[in-house]
């Protein structure tokens, strides 16, 4: 895999092998297992993994499972699966509760040089101390308790002689120091939770910031990739580096985060989401979850060249939604079979064509890829078309079919509209038209010109199809969406007041018989309505499910 464009962090990488900084390349991505992954992910996966690859480095799966609360064997299974279809293969798979007791020793060493201290304050309490940015904090009055107690109450701790938030054990670093994450950071606390990995083994855990640089420098990380948020905490990353005298030193270096227009993008809300049943799970299409894309139809080389296109840099951003859309189009273009299907079926009867006769015709599976062939439709005197390629009292410039008017049926022959069929209530319920059999598709004619090409199923011999369409899952107030805000506006509302409730449309209608042996994740372009891809959960025997990737047409340009 090529992603050798260049960026800071590749600077940085190549500087630090040519001064003999450092004489291997390593990193990880440590996804904390508490949902699925998302579009986001992947640029955190593509940058990571792809980095490595390119200075011929290795790259480690973590799965960050410090909070046992929030974290689940469901998600470590869903994340594996979605990294490995990314493409990726990780070198060491690992748990941070590998490391636990690790973790502890590093504490007690902490302790005993008097740079950590068990604090009776209350979570409130610690959070009155901490001060602001333009106050100093507070020194907690158990700050300076001896090293013997110390030692003692986390032991204690860890036996589980005491409850939830009643003691936690902080780094004792600098009350006043202008980086508040250097005020005396927490970095274990007590919860007695059973863990997904260990059980019942632990009653306290590592924070975070305690345990992510120890994680690295375990695994001989040597550059350590995350988000900007964590930009202000590198001063105590390195700290505890130092502190626990780790023998090696990994480098933390950050990036912005990737955003994407008419959605949300952090797990905390995509979980509500799915709690909430606003969608049907987290790999319900109209997610921005790598699985709800690739159950949408989108492809890995699709999701990796969109994340190469948005690159690397100091800043965080929100890109378009219409930029991921182009990247699929532009991969499915060449590879897809095309193909005719009829979302909103109205009936036209051939009146001129015989009763009982059915030809087949020839039609190119892909007209840019000749090399793909032909497949074979069948046409009869009953046939659907679209209920929108008819009108009645047609505007200026339709060209579709309308009383009178005559039109190219795609791959069949001209028809020309005769008569129209009406239900009691006025409503169109069936077309008939004549054909001309000199206009065969692929004979040469000339005779005359039409200005419309309408496409078509045979209706004695159509597949009923599903289609599923889908617009944005957030409505478009939410472009300047924070992550980290609880609110997304000055009032009382949060993101669910915007989630747009017209996201799905499902519609029963035909395909081509020929399609009869799709399997789920197949991906066809059908005539004019744009790509598909067959659902892996609802299509059955009976009837096939497509859900829309993306329509043909877009008004995006890759700049
Ligand atoms: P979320 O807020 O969505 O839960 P997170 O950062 O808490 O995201 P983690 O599981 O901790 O999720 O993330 C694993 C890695 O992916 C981290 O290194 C993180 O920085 C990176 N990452 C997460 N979201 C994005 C994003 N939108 N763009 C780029 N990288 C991201
Ligand atoms: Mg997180």
């Amino acid at each position: 895999m090529e992603h050798n464009s260049s960026n800071f962090i590749r600077s940085i990488i190549t500087e630090d092998l040519e001064t003999g900084k450092r004489d291997n390349v390593y990193t990880r991505f440590p996804p904390e297992p508490n949902g699925y992954l998302h579009i986001g992910h992947a640029k955190s996966i593509v940058i990571n993994f792809g980095l490595a690859d390119d200075f011929n480095g290795k790259t480690n799966l973590r799965f960050d499972d410090t909070n046992p609360l929030k974290e689940d064997t469901e998600y470590v299974e869903a994340i594996k699966e979605d990294v490995e279809w990314l493409g990726y293969e990780w070198d060491g798979m690992f748990f941070a509760s590998d490391y636990f007791e690790e973790m502890y020793n590093r504490a007690i060493l902490l302790i005993k040089k008097g740079k950590a201290y068990v604090d009776d304050l209350s979570a409130d309490e610690i959070r009155q101390y901490r001060g602001t940015l333009k106050e100093p904090g507070k020194e907690s009055p158990y700050r300076n308790r001896s090293i013997e107690e110390n030692i003692d109450l986390f032991e204690r701790m860890r036996k589980g002689e005491f409850e939830n938030g009643t003691k936690v054990l902080r780094a004792k670093i600098d009350m006043s120091s202008p980086n508040i994450n250097l005020r005396d950071p927490v970095i274990y606390r007590v919860s007695h939770t059973t863990h997904h990995n260990t059980g019942d083994a632990w009653c306290i855990y590592p924070m975070y910031a305690f345990a992510h640089p120890l994680e690295d420098a375990i695994e001989g990380i040597t550059h350590s990739l995350c988000t900007t948020e964590f930009e202000d905490q590198r001063p105590l990353y390195n700290w505890v580096i130092e502190e626990c005298e780790m023998e090696h030193k990994p480098q933390q270096i950050e990036f912005g985060r990737l955003g994407i227009t008419n959605t949300v993008m952090s797990k905390r809300k995509l979980k509500q989401l799915v709690d909430e049943k606003f969608v049907d799970g987290w790999d319900d299409p109209r997610m921005p979850t790598i699985s709800g894309l690739r159950r949408k139809g989108y492809t890995p080389e699709s999701i990796r060249e969109f994340v190469k296109e948005t690159g690397v840099s100091k800043g965080s951003g929100t890109v378009d939604e219409a930029m991921l859309e182009h990247f699929v189009r532009e991969d499915l273009k060449l590879k897809a079979p095309r193909t005719m299907g009829i979302l909103k079926p109205l009936k036209v009867v051939i009146t001129n064509y015989p009763e009982d006769q059915v030809e087949m015709l020839d039609a190119e599976i892909n007209p840019e890829v000749p090399e793909m062939g032909t497949r074979q439709i069948p046409f009869s005197r009953e046939i659907y078309i679209e209920q929108e390629d008819f009108l009645e009292d047609p505007p200026k410039k339709y060209f579709r079919l309308f009383p009178g008017n005559e039109v190219r049926l795609k791959h069949a022959y001209f028809i020309k509209c005769e008569d129209v069929i009406k239900d009691a209530d006025g409503n169109v319920i069936e077309i008939h038209c004549t054909y001309d059999p000199e206009t065969k598709s692929g004979s040469g004619f000339t005779g005359r010109k039409v200005k419309g090409t309408i496409h078509w199923v045979d209706a004695k011999h159509a597949l009923p199809a599903e289609f599923r369409l889908y617009e944005p899952l957030i409505l478009d107030k939410l472009e300047n969406e924070e992550d980290s805000t609880e609110q997304v506006s000055s009032e009382e509302k949060t993101f669910l007041d915007f989630v747009n409730d017209q996201s799905l449309e499902v519609l029963q209608g035909f395909v081509e018989p020929n399609m009869k042996e799709v399997a789920a994740h197949d991906k066809f372009q059908f005539f004019r309505h744009g790509y598909f891809n067959v659902d892996p959960k609802h299509s059955t025997n009976e009837k096939i499910v497509f859900n829309r990737i993306v329509s043909l047409k877009s008004s995006f340009k890759l700049k």
